[in-house]
């Protein structure tokens, strides 16, 4: 399946499928550029109430055996925003996968047009590519193969280099969340920490990044012990994984740390089968902070962007053994600080301390990880968003431009130092979890605020978005790939 951007009338494209764009207020902010005959069609059907042009409201004009046009509602010119133009990209991909077309276009007039041409077909190509992610690896039937060969964006600006440089970029980050999202969606009997390791490997090879993995004896040499901590219960070796790109001479590196269990069983705080708390279905998933760092690096090699980024990769298994560690147990970080364990299904924060205050020889210019975390962060957000935390004002400014530019929505929580009391330890310097109602997302914040001394860290818990039941815009159930156009555009603008 290919993407082009053309200059071709609406009239003339050779597809068989042509959308057109139509606000509420037809034919207010429509382009000149529209052929009068289907102008005519569009104002006969709102005139009938067939159609108002409503978000996602389709309207079909058969022109001949061999095209169709159809009018997609983009809702109020007031409203509009690139993030409608995502959400209508995304239905006109679906409807025409539904309907088996072959080829379509859309027609991008210029008042779709929100910051720049630019921006605006990255915002059509990323989530129309997106929206076409399959997870069918592990199907040997019914693999419903897709039609669809090649899609035409119509533009109405002649800028067609710019429009073709801007599909290049976004299919290179769709290739990358794609990778993010099948290490999500793949079962943890292949996705452990070794096939992370081994994958690892093969991206730092093909994009020449330096790649350095910590196995259990270099964990422990490095005293990683709460990392090592929680691998205890599992028979499958943990890994810490260092990514290095050097994109830029003499800039500090950006230091993306990612929580990667490959499976959480909760550990001897089991988790139960059903039920409203932490579940043990889809537990899989609690490796998403490392796929989205992993995905993140390889992006920006991809772009060769002009920065240095490291990623920085905390692995293992939460499971349960004779060794598997125990509540009352305390463990000296690598950070020096002594942590008693009073939840063994808290387990990301641990291996994220480690992870965070080993990144700390890397001099970072800012420090992000992030992690599906704590189930709370659902609670606070729901699906629509991440929760963001952090100790820098302007790195967590500067997160939230990117989230607006994206669409990748972060919702700032505070880390209000008297809450530090929730984590007050009688044998330890801390304890890992706080047993009784609270905060749940803010705790986890603040325990991980003690492993980011001398360092401007943000904390992304994408608990809540990291995963979908149910398909959304242009994210299936299973791995919606959350984060990676949010770094990226970050990464852009150091
Ligand atoms: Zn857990």
């Amino acid at each position: 399946m290919k993407i082009i951007a053309s200059l071709s009338n609406v009239l003339d494209s050779n597809v068989e499928v042509v959308y057109v764009p139509v606000f509420e207020e037809f034919p207010k902010y429509a382009s000149k550029e529209l052929p009068e005959k289907v102008v005519a069609k569009i104002k006969e059907a709102m005139n009938d109430k067939k159609f108002e042009g409503k978000l996602k409201q389709c309207y079909s004009v058969y022109w001949s055996d061999k095209k169709t046009f159809i009018a997609m509602g983009v809702g109020k010119k007031e409203d509009y925003n690139s993030d409608k133009l995502r959400q209508v990209c995304s239905s006109a991909t679906r409807c025409a996968v539904n309907k088996k077309v072959k080829s379509y276009a859309f027609f991008l007039d210029g008042n779709l047009v929100d910051v720049n041409l630019e921006k605006a077909v990255q915002s059509f190509s990323e989530s129309t590519l997106l929206s076409l992610y399959k997870f069918n690896v592990l199907k040997t039937k019914d693999k419903n193969n897709e039609n669809l060969k090649e899609i035409v964006i119509l533009l109405e600006h002649k800028k067609l280099e710019v429009a073709s440089k801007a599909i290049k970029e976004s299919q290179e980050v769709v290739e990358s969340i794609s990778r993010m999202r099948d290490l999500v969606n793949l079962p943890p009997n292949i996705v452990n920490p070794s096939y992370i390791v081994n994958e690892a490997k093969k991206v730092a090879k093909k994009y020449k990044l330096k790649c350095t993995v910590l196995g259990r004896k270099e964990i422990e040499k490095n005293n990683l012990n709460l990392l090592k901590a929680v691998s205890l219960g599992s028979d499958e070796e943990p890994a810490l994984v260092v990514l290095e790109y050097n994109g830029a001479k003499n800039k500090k590196p950006v230091v993306l740390v990612g929580k990667g269990i490959t499976y959480d069983s909760g550990g001897l705080n089991i988790k139960p089968y059903i039920g409203r708390g932490p579940a043990m279905r889809n537990m899989k998933t609690d490796m998403a902070g490392s796929a989205l760092m992993f995905a993140t690096i390889e992006a920006a090699a991809r772009l060769r962007l002009d920065c240095n980024v490291v990623a920085v990769l905390a692995l293992s298994e939460n499971m349960i053994n004779g060794r598997a560690y125990k509540c009352d147990d305390v463990v000296k970080s690598h950070a020096g600080l002594t942590v008693e364990i009073t939840n063994t299904d808290a387990e990301g924060r641990l291996v994220l301390a480690d992870a965070l205050s080993y990144s700390k020889k890397f001099s970072p210019s800012y420090i992000i990880n992030a992690a599906t975390l704590t189930g709370a962060s659902m609670l606070a957000v729901g699906y629509m968003g991440a929760c963001l935390m952090g100790n820098d004002k302007e790195l967590l400014e500067k997160l939230q431009i990117s989230a607006s530019c994206t669409g990748e929505r972060l919702w700032e929580l505070p880390l209000w130092e008297e809450y530090n009391e929730l984590l007050d330890s009688s044998v330890a310097d801390l304890k890992n979890s706080h047993e009784a109602a609270g905060p749940g997302t803010v705790v986890a914040g603040m325990f991980l605020q003690n492993f980011v001394e001398g360092m401007k860290w943000a904390h992304l818990d994408i608990a809540s978005v990291s995963t979908t039941e149910k398909d959304r815009h242009f994210t299936k159930s299973g791995s919606t790939g959350f984060g990676v156009r949010l770094l990226v555009d970050f990464l852009k603008k150091q």
